[in-house]
């Protein structure tokens, strides 16, 4: 799904908590993980996880690992057992993250942090790393999942904006037919946006396929940012004639042709920054914008 605001893909992420959630942990083994030995992946978990990498879903681990700070677990044990835990999901895994931190350790450096859950830290970095890895892609917590087994890991889900699923129910699989079921709805979407945009399907009839009812609805106006730096947006317009004026996303367009028109423009961040406000000269004098229109004729 494309975002309406910043021209990216969209991808849901499956945040999940490792220990009793993904592989046995204290509760299930009577013992904590500290060693790459210790480590038994609950049966159907890789399963699950690969049909959630089927679906597009990334998949990011999320573990409080205090018992390093505070002397209990050799901190390369934990390291190779989260690789074990990587190789008995076969690879499932974008992302494995875990906190190091413990309010009992005895510096201020290791005590305090932003990443021990129930704090979100480690939500935020591992979608920013996510992010710097997979250039066009972000991952807007409405879309995403955290799974878990205690209470601060349905703590940080809230801290974090994402939706929370206790471990067991889903690894009963209840989540995954939600999920199923969104990336149905999604590939429904696409389909008549793309027919509408083949000449295939009227407006009329992609907006009753879509249930929508408003003349300019968010979803129809799929934007595409190219190149970085300066940034092309490509906006279908399905409702309104040339020179129409609309302002989306804070920035006001004019319709130069009767089906779509792009504007390049300089976006310096997905959520902070400044897009220039501009109305494009309806003739070519232009020289000295910081910004450029992009006619074609038709
Ligand atoms: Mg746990
Ligand atoms: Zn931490």
């Amino acid at each position: 799904m494309i975002s309406a605001k910043t021209g990216e893909e969209m991808i849901p992420v499956l945040y999940v908590d490792i220990d009793d959630t993904i592989r046995k942990g204290y509760d299930t083994l009577g013992r904590f993980v500290n060693h790459p030995s210790d480590v038994e992946v609950f049966e159907g978990v890789a399963d699950l996880l690969w049909k959630y990498k089927d679906l597009g879903w990334r998949i990011v681990g999320v573990s409080n690992q205090g018992g390093i700070t505070l002397g209990h677990l050799d901190p390369d044990d934990c390291f190779a057992a989260m690789i074990e835990t990587s190789v008995q999901t076969r690879q499932a895994f974008d992302k494995l993250m875990w906190c190091q931190h413990h309010p009992d350790a005895d510096t201020p450096e290791m005590a305090v942090c932003w990443c021990r859950k129930p704090k979100a830290g480690m939500v935020i970095e591992a979608a920013l790393a996510l992010a710097e890895k997979h250039p066009g892609e972000i991952y807007p917590p409405h879309l995403g999942v955290f799974v878990g087994d205690r209470p601060e890991d349905q703590e940080c889900a809230t801290n974090a904006g994402l939706a929370f699923v206790d471990a067991v129910e889903w690894r009963a699989g209840k989540h995954l037919e939600v999920a199923k079921e969104g990336a149905a709805i999604e590939r429904h979407r696409e389909t008549v946006i793309r027919s509408v945009q083949h000449g295939v399907m009227s407006t009329d009839e992609a907006r009753e396929a879509l249930g929508m009812s408003s003349k300019l609805p968010s979803d129809y106006l799929d934007l595409s940012l190219k190149m970085t730096g300066v940034k092309t947006k490509t906006v279908p317009v399905y409702t309104l004639e040339v020179n129409d004026e609309f302002v989306f996303d804070g920035m006001l367009y004019v319709v130069t042709h009767k089906n779509e028109h792009e504007i390049k423009g300089q976006r310096p961040s997905p959520y902070v920054g400044s897009v220039t406000f501009y109305k494009p000269p309806v003739d070519e004098g232009r020289s000295g914008w910081n910004t450029e229109v992009i006619t074609e004729d038709n």
